[in-house]
């Protein structure tokens, strides 16, 4: 198959338009978030608490607290056990990546993906 790079993107584009296609990412989504869930379950649950006290109006997110951008990340910053879930630092993702790098105990890449923090 001689596939350049920009027909294989415009395969791919169309691969997720059809059912199966849809449904093969949603399996993805699923099994990254039941994966997350394993593996950090004090995380994903303090996630959760932070975005449903946005949602219903107990907590406000705020800018990045570094350079003031609008589209912030929690931090939790004394870690994700349940009287810290609402301990969080605002962070925006260049700002909160840059904070985790090399360190390991939040798996920053799983801890967004898809949850808009
Ligand atoms: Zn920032
Ligand atoms: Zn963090």
């Amino acid at each position: 198959m001689a596939y350049t790079k920009k027909q294989r993107r415009v395969y791919n584009a169309a691969y997720r338009l059809t059912p199966t296609g849809r449904a093969a990412r949603a399996h993805a989504a699923i099994r990254a978030a039941v994966r997350q869930r394993l593996l950090y379950p004090d995380q994903v649950a303090a996630h959760h608490a932070v975005n449903n006290a946005i949602r219903g109006g107990y907590l406000i997110r705020l800018p990045c607290e570094v350079c003031g951008e609008p589209k912030s990340e929690g931090h939790h910053f004394l870690g994700h056990v349940k009287e810290h879930w609402f301990d969080i630092q605002w962070l925006c993702k260049k700002h909160h990546s840059e904070l985790h790098k090399g360190e390991n105990k939040c798996d920053l890449a799983n801890a967004t993906t898809g949850m808009g923090m």
